[in-house]
C-alpha cells in the first residue's frame, strides 16, 4: 500500500475537543446548545445513526433529545412538531433523520425547518447560501470531507475533482463545496457513459454511490486522493465503503477508510453546526 490514510475518527476527536471548549464557554454564559433529533419509524440503521448523534452531542456538552414518532405518523403531525421546535428558544438545532416513510413529503419537512436551526444544511435557503459562497450551515458529510482534505493540506484549488453520485445530501453539495474551493468539478451518476475514463482523470475522487467495493485501482489514476463516502452493510455484518480499499490504496496518494473515515466526520460537523446555531442565537 502506498496511500496515506486520512483517519476521520482521529480528526473528529481533535475537532470535538475544540467544539467542547467552545460549548463550555457558552455554558458559562448560561447557554446550553441543544439539538433535537426526530426519528420516524423503526429503521435500525436510522436508530443507530440517531443514537450516535445523541452520544456525540453529550460528549461535547451539547444537550440533545430524540423525539420518536411512529412509522404511521402523518405529515401534518410531523410538521406541527417541527413548528413547535422552531418556536422553542431552548432548541438551537433540529434534525429530521432520513429516510422518511412514503406518506411524508421529505421536501415539505426540510422546508418547514427554520433555516436558522437547520443544522443538517438541507434547507433550500442554506443550500442557496452555500451555492453563492455565503456563511451558512454547510451539509455535514460534504463539510466533513473538505475538513479531511484540509487536515492533510491537500490542495483543492486547480485540481480536477470527480464526484461519483449526485444525491442532494452528499454528491451535489460536495461538488459545490469543492467548486467553492476552486476545483474543477465533474459529476458522474448512474446515466454517465464511460465512468472509468472520467474517474481516471480525477486528482480528487469522491465516491458516494452506495455500491460496496465498486471502485478499485482500475478506476483511479496514480496519486489520486480517494474519498470513500459509502457505508454498506455486507451479508456477514461487516461495514464496507464504495471503494475496494486494499486495491485503491496501491495507487492513491491519500485514501479514507470505512469505518473510521467520513462517517465520524459527518457527526462532528453536525456538532459544529449545532454550536454555530447556538452561538448565532446568543449574538
Ligand atoms: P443515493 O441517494 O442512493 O445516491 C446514489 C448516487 O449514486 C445517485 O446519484 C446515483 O445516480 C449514483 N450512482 C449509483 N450507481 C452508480 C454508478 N455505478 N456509477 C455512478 N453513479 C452511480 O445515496 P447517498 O445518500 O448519496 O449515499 C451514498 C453512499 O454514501 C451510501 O452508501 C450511503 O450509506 C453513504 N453515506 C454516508 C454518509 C457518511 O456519513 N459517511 C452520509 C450519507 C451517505 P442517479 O442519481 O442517476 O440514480
Amino acid at each position: 500500500m502506498v496511500a496515506k490514510v486520512i483517519n476521520g475518527k482521529e480528526l473528529s476527536m481533535e475537532l470535538k475537543k475544540e467544539i467542547k471548549r467552545e460549548v463550555e464557554n457558552l455554558h458559562q454564559q448560561n447557554v446550553i446548545p441543544h439539538l433535537t433529533v426526530i426519528l420516524v419509524g423503526n429503521n435500525p440503521a436510522s436508530r443507530s445513526y440517531v443514537n450516535g448523534k445523541k452520544r456525540a452531542s453529550e460528549e461535547v456538552g451539547i444537550s440533545s433529545e430524540i423525539i420518536e414518532l411512529s412509522e404511521s405518523v402523518s405529515e401534518k403531525e410531523l410538521l406541527d412538531i417541527i413548528h413547535q421546535l422552531n418556536n422553542n428558544e431552548r432548541v438551537h438545532g433540529i434534525l429530521v433523520q432520513l429516510p422518511l416513510p412514503e406518506q411524508i413529503n421529505v421536501q415539505h419537512v426540510i422546508e418547514s425547518i427554520d433555516p436558522k436551526k437547520d443544522v443538517d444544511g438541507f434547507h433550500p435557503v442554506n443550500i442557496g447560501r452555500m451555492m453563492t459562497g455565503q456563511d451558512t450551515f454547510l451539509p455535514c458529510t460534504p463539510y466533513g470531507i473538505i475538513k479531511m482534505l484540509q487536515s492533510k493540506n491537500i490542495t483543492i484549488e486547480g485540481k480536477h475533482a470527480v464526484v461519483l453520485g449526485r444525491s442532494n445530501i452528499v454528491g451535489k453539495p460536495v461538488g459545490q463545496l469543492l467548486l467553492n474551493e476552486h476545483a474543477t468539478v465533474t459529476y458522474c451518476h448512474s446515466k454517465t457513459k464511460s465512468v472509468t475514463e472520467i474517474t481516471k482523470q480525477a486528482d480528487i475522487l469522491v465516491v458516494a454511490i452506495g455500491r460496496p467495493n465498486a471502485i478499485n485501482k482500475e478506476h483511479i489514476k496514480e496519486g489520486a486522493v480517494v474519498i470513500d463516502v459509502g457505508i454498506n452493510r455486507l451479508e456477514d455484518g461487516r461495514l464496507t465503503g464504495d471503494v475496494d480499499f486494499e486495491s485503491a490504496a496501491e495507487l492513491a496518494s491519500y485514501i479514507t477508510p470505512v469505518p473510521r473515515g467520513v462517517g465520524p466526520m459527518t457527526i462532528t460537523m453536525l456538532l459544529h453546526n449545532t454550536l454555530k446555531a447556538a452561538k448565532e442565537m446568543v449574538i
